[in-house]
């Protein structure tokens, strides 16, 4: 039954028709699994919020093509999306919905334990650290529960770990990665703080050795700034970390992505981030603003996105991404989409 509580919440309004013609290939090729074990078929729980089935009651193998799960994928069928978040979704606000024809799960989302050695004041307002208790313990059963199903799973399948806290810091996805069997037709994305890398990695070869991509979080390109909004984290450390993964990279040749999450305290370092990210190697260096996670009473502060000085450092950055000859090292569809519409206004 479809939670109307929840999309109320979200302000997503049920009996719209968005009228897209492309087929976005979420519904059909990703599975998202969060800390209480309910699964979603899209790669954030906020974009699409009803759950298709819980770990904690059915299999995978059971949620997978679940009676939800067609429901949901119809909607995609349609072109309504009525079910989408329009507000946040990034393929809808930069109006480039993907478009596929995914036969099967292609792609599995943990998200299953939000420890981290950090406590970021855009994430969280504390520390969250599970190494016992109910939450770690319920982590553990997922972790369990999953790798029973990739045990026996036949089909190409890409794992993600971490997108709500640090894969080598949380002893939930550590259980999860020292756990997960080795099959060829498994492979890894991994996102990170990348401060625990160096000593944790050497613990899951098999995992490293078969990452297709490891995208570090960092928000912040000098000393000052990373400190100040990395709480927890020491400018040495993470340079330590950003070696040891360039040279990982070129041993094992995943992709290495940086995420530079935009916000008051350090749009001035966009172009720094950048420059951070050719020193190092990376693939690409991924700039998105600061969404509200209602961490903080003042999210409003964060409002700089019409300031003449924010702009005149997009249009620094977008002057980069024509110099490199749109070559995608620098990606920003949603900020270039809305300063080129900010420019026709005018
Ligand atoms: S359009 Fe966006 S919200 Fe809808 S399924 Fe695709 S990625 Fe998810
Ligand atoms: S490193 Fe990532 S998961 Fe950890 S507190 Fe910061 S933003 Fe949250």
């Amino acid at each position: 039954m479809i939670n109307e509580r929840l999309f109320k919440h979200y302000r997503i309004d049920t009996t719209k028709n968005l009228k897209i013609d492309k087929r976005c290939p979420r519904p059909f090729d990703t599975v998202l699994i969060d800390k209480q074990g309910s699964c979603y078929a899209c790669e954030c729980t906020s974009w699409l919020p009803q759950s298709i089935g819980n770990l904690q009651i059915k299999s995978l193998g059971d949620i997978i093509g679940s009676a939800m799960h067609q429901h949901l994928q119809s909607s995609i069928d349609d072109g309504t999306y009525r079910y989408c978040n329009e507000h946040q979704c990034s393929y809808i606000k930069s109006g480039a919905v993907l478009h596929g024809r995914p036969e099967r799960i292609q792609h599995l989302r943990l998200a299953i334990d939000d420890s981290c050695n950090l406590r970021c004041p855009s994430c969280r307002k504390g520390l969250i650290f599970h190494k016992d208790g109910s939450a770690y313990n319920l982590g553990i059963r997922l972790a369990n529960r999953i790798n029973d199903w990739l045990r026996d799973h036949q089909h190409p399948l890409q794992v993600h770990i971490g997108s709500d806290g640090d894969p080598f810091a949380s002893h939930v996805y550590r259980h999860f990665m020292e756990q997960t069997p080795e099959r060829e037709n498994i492979n890894y994305s991994i996102l990170t703080n990348a401060l625990m890398f160096k000593d944790f990695a050497p613990r899951v070869p098999y995992v490293i050795r078969n990452l297709n991509e490891l995208g570090v979080s960092i928000d912040g390109a000098t000393k000052d700034t990373y400190e100040r909004l990395r709480l927890g984290g020491k400018w040495d450390k993470i340079l330590e970390g950003l070696e040891c993964i360039s040279e990982q990279k070129i041993k094992h040749g995943f992709r290495f992505i940086f995420h530079f999450v935009i916000q008051k305290d350090n749009y001035h370092e966009m172009e720094a981030m950048i420059d951070l990210g050719e020193k190092y190697g990376a693939d690409r260096v991924w700039l998105n603003k600061i969404e509200d996670w209602g961490t903080t009473d003042d999210f409003h502060t964060q409002n700089i996105w019409q300031t003449p000085d924010y702009l005149s450092h997009l249009d620094r950055v977008i002057a980069r991404i024509q110099a490199r000859g749109n070559d995608r090292f620098i990606e920003c569809p949603t900020l270039v989409t809305e300063q080129a519409r900010r420019k026709n206004k005018n």
